[in-house]
């Protein structure tokens, strides 16, 4: 991949759209960012096209580059369709053929976490590394694969979706976000902490963010780490769970996919500094000990960037 070989990222968040130009080297050569102001395809559409005029200023040749453009959510890759992405309260949009009316073929629909696979595995400390994979926990829980340099997509887009893979009764356990229940994300995601921190309390543990009036969506990751380290007792039995829940089933990945390179990030995860911690304690005890062997388990090398970087380099893969 040449120097030249420049390309277009788009990063669809749960509050911001990023777009950036980068080069055949993984370096962003720059970035625009805007806070979401609607979350309907259409006026997803023109956000989007505002990104890319802001790129243009630069003297860029916009309108002949591919463009990759990242989202959470289960994304039907064959077809181009955003099955669910709870973030924007899609259904089955037809995202990728909205791209490709307004924007040209030179467009790639990427679910969020397999270009942040591609893009660690690409331009991350491990780059060149042919069998990684990336869990994160933010927003949403999911994962990302690239085993033999590929990134993992099954039939129709939609592999490994970790966050979605039941750990809980399909009939009576928490409803998550895709509109299932007993999904592993309904119970360890950041939108879902504050209400199951509020049922340790209702449980009857002491619990000093719980009471004094504080809305509970106003709770963070990071509040509930700092009362875990100071021990309260409702956020330190959360931690547990939450810990153990992801511990079984990131062991359960290693196990599986044998990775060289396991990435953990996610906004949970990187503020939430003891949950890491006791998580990469934990994890040992869940997966295969052969399966162990090789495995490095690292912090996101390419951060917020990791997203954006792997959608631009997802779209240089597109024929030309
Ligand atoms: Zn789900």
């Amino acid at each position: 991949m040449g120097e030249d070989a420049q390309s277009i990222g788009i990063d669809i968040g749960g509050t911001h759209l990023r777009a950036a130009l980068m080069d055949g080297q993984g370096k962003l050569l720059q970035v625009e960012r805007y806070r979401l102001t609607a979350r309907d395809p259409a006026a997803m559409l023109e956000q989007i096209a505002v990104g890319r005029r802001a790129l243009a200023k630069s003297g860029a040749p916009i309108d002949g580059l591919p463009m990759g453009v990242g989202l959470a959510g289960q994304i039907n890759t064959q077809q181009g369709v955003v099955a669910v992405a709870p973030n924007l309260g899609w259904h089955d949009v037809p995202f990728g053929s909205m791209l490709h009316e307004r924007f040209g073929q030179q467009v790639r629909l990427v679910n969020d976490l397999n270009a942040i696979a591609v893009g660690e595995a690409a331009y991350g400390t491990y780059r060149g590394c042919r069998e990684l994979c990336c869990v994160f926990v933010g927003t949403g829980t999911g994962m990302g694969a690239v085993t033999g340099g590929a990134v993992v997509e099954g039939a129709d887009g939609l592999a490994t979706e970790l966050g979605h893979t039941k750990v809980g009764s399909v009939t009576t356990g928490r409803l998550c976000g895709c509109g299932e229940r007993g999904c592993l994300e309904a119970y360890t995601s950041g939108r879902h902490l504050p209400p199951l921190l509020q049922a340790k309390a209702a449980a009857g543990l002491a619990c000093a963010l719980m009471g004094g009036g504080r809305p509970l969506e106003s709770i963070t990751s990071a509040d509930i780490d700092a009362a875990a380290q100071a021990k309260d007792p409702a956020a330190v039995a959360l931690w547990a769970d939450v810990s153990e829940m992801l511990a079984q089933a990131v062991g359960n990945v290693v196990t599986l996919f044998n990775p060289a390179v396991l990435v953990l990030g996610g906004g949970v995860l990187q503020t939430a500094k003891s949950l890491n911690a006791q998580l990469i304690a934990r994890i040992p005890a869940y997966a295969a000990r052969p399966a162990q062997r090789k495995l490095t388990i690292s912090d996101s090398c390419l951060g917020d960037d990791a997203g954006i970087v792997g959608a631009a380099r997802v779209a240089l893969s597109l024929p030309r």
